[in-house]
This record gives C-alpha cells, sequence and structure tokens, in this order.
C-alpha cells in the first residue's frame, strides 16, 4: 500500500509539475525554445497565459474538479455508476461547469464547447464529432484512475464517461483508456523495460497512434500529443529527462509535460521526483493533490471493486 500511495503522488504530483513546467513555452516552437531559453528546464512561470511561478494551468485544476466530484460521491456514487446510473456523471458536469464558472486561466475549445451544451441541454455527451480529437478529454482522467483502481470495468465506463461529457471521438476515446491503462501498470510497479513493451504492443493494436519515427508534432490533436508522451516515455528512463525533452518539444508542452509527468511520476514514485521542481509548485496545489490522492485512493479499495489494490 505504501508503494502504491507513493506511485500515485508521484503521477498525481508529477502530472501537475509537468503542467507547470512546460506552461511556460506552450505554443512555442522548438527552435523558438532554444533561442529564449536553451534549453528549459526550471519551472519560471511565464509564457502565453503570464502564469506566477509554480502556477498551474487547466490541465491539473479540471483534473481536480473531476476528483472533487469523485471524492463528493463517494463509494456509493461509484457503485450506482457501475449498475448504469448516470447521476455520477451529471455530478462530473456539473463539477466542470462550476470551474469553468471560476475563470481558469485558459480552457480549450473543445471543454468549452462541451461544458456549455452540458449546461445547456443537460445532455451527457454530443454525438461523435470529427472536430472533437483534442486532449482535452484524455488529460484530465487521472482521477478516474486513481478511484478504480482493481475494476477494469469500472474504471472503462468512469473513464468514458467524464471524457464524452466533452470529447466524443474515437480517437479521444481510445487515447484516454489507453493512457490510462498504462498508468495502472505503473501504479502496479511496472518498470522501465515493462513500459516498453506495454507500450508496443497497444501501439501495434492502435497503429493511429504509432510514434516510430518520431515525427516530432506536439499539438492538442490527441494523437499528436500521445506519440509524443510515448516517445519521451519510452526514450527516457528517468523522470527529469522524460520530462525536459517533452517540453522542450514546444505546442501543448504543458498537456504533454502532465502526461508524460503522470506516466513517469508513477513509474518513478513521488519520493524520486526532482525536489527543486516539488517545491516550486503552489503549496494549495499540491496540498490538494494530496488529499485527493489519499481519497481516491481509498474509493478504490471500496466501491465494490473486485479487489483492493
Ligand atoms: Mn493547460
Ligand atoms: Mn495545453
Amino acid at each position: 500500500m505504501r508503494e502504491l500511495l507513493d506511485r500515485a503522488l508521484g503521477a498525481y504530483l508529477g502530472f501537475a509539475i509537468g503542467d507547470a513546467l512546460g506552461a511556460t513555452v506552450e505554443f512555442m516552437r522548438p527552435r523558438e525554445i532554444a533561442h529564449e531559453y536553451g534549453v528549459h528546464r526550471e519551472i519560471i512561470g511565464g509564457g502565453w497565459l503570464k502564469l506566477a511561478r509554480g502556477q498551474v494551468t487547466d490541465d491539473t485544476t479540471m483534473s481536480l474538479a473531476l476528483g472533487e466530484a469523485l471524492l463528493d460521491g463517494g463509494a456509493l456514487a461509484l457503485l450506482n455508476h457501475a449498475k448504469g446510473d448516470n447521476t455520477l456523471t451529471r455530478s462530473i458536469g456539473r463539477a466542470y461547469v462550476q470551474w469553468f464558472k471560476s475563470k481558469p486561466v485558459d480552457c480549450g475549445n473543445t471543454c468549452r464547447r462541451g461544458i456549455l451544451r452540458f449546461m445547456h441541454e443537460g445532455t451527457l455527451q454530443g454525438p461523435p464529432n470529427p472536430g472533437d480529437g483534442g486532449n482535452g478529454a484524455l488529460m484530465r482522467n487521472l482521477p478516474s484512475v486513481l478511484a478504480t483502481l482493481g475494476d477494469d470495468a469500472l474504471f472503462e465506463s468512469l473513464s468514458m464517461a467524464q471524457a464524452r461529457l466533452t470529447h466524443h471521438h474515437p480517437l479521444s476515446d481510445a487515447a484516454t483508456l489507453g493512457l490510462g491503462h498504462l498508468l495502472r501498470l505503473l501504479l502496479g510497479g511496472a518498470d522501465h523495460g515493462a513500459c516498453q513493451l506495454w507500450v508496443a504492443q497497444w501501439v501495434l493494436d492502435n497503429p493511429s497512434f504509432r510514434f516510430t519515427p518520431y515525427k516530432g508534432r506536439a499539438t492538442a490533436y490527441v494523437v499528436d500529443t500521445v506519440q509524443t508522451v510515448l516517445h519521451y516515455l519510452t526514450l527516457h528512463d528517468g523522470f527529469e529527462e522524460a520530462m525536459v525533452a517533452t517540453v522542450n518539444q514546444g505546442d501543448d508542452a504543458d498537456t504533454t509535460g502532465a502526461l508524460v509527468g503522470m506516466l513517469a511520476g508513477a513509474r518513478c514514485g513521488a519520493a524520486r521526483l526532482p525536489r527543486r521542481w516539488l517545491s516550486r509548485l503552489r503549496p494549495d496545489v499540491v496540498r490538494d493533490i494530496t488529499d485527493q490522492t489519499f481519497g481516491l485512493l481509498a474509493l478504490s479499495g471500496s466501491a465494490g471493486t473486485t479487489s483492493s489494490p
């Protein structure tokens, strides 16, 4: 249990580190980053959002909104969700609305469109839309994973429910489930070699995400995002090397950084996250993440899951 807690905390804190580090260079090209920073490797804020040092963006705050909705509902809401009841999905939708109304520093177009649709129509998903292939549903799914360890079916149905509130696209679905499964594997103690093997097989089964040769595109299109994340995650064993390489690829660097931070953080555990990055995160974010990690793991062990983690 202690090892699982360390890995789960590593994932959630690693996610926030990647968000805060990458946001500085979001939407920049690698050449522009090199010109301005050499190699970008410190959490300094700034960027197009003019962030304070250590501030995180929508990736982390939307994940926290999802985590809070799951914790508010507790074991009973998850149990009912497993039985097909959509009360929990509605609460998650309301949490996204509340998040949206809190004037977050940024909000992706597809997320905004989905949240407004839920607000005005109350529907839990829109029709399939070729324009919904962004990474917004994928980026915030970490709390669904932590809340459903040990129950594959519940993990998949909760992930899809939260994702479809804003994104209805087969590649968004596949990416959300794929990186979710990979996170579960790493939380279970898989090492770098096991991670590489799993990724190689997953890419064979999901050839849209094939990333060799790596094309160097790191946009918010979910295919580019996943290719970048898997490329650097499998290339570098260490958290810091993987993270620095990822964010210096630029473009949607806060989101690719957050996702690499999540996966590499689960792989190495919170105790091995670079101290200088961890200490730069805002204390309220670290506290919220820590509280949620304990709470979500506790949910995982209850809510009728088939085996405790
Ligand atoms: Mn962001
Ligand atoms: Mn982003």
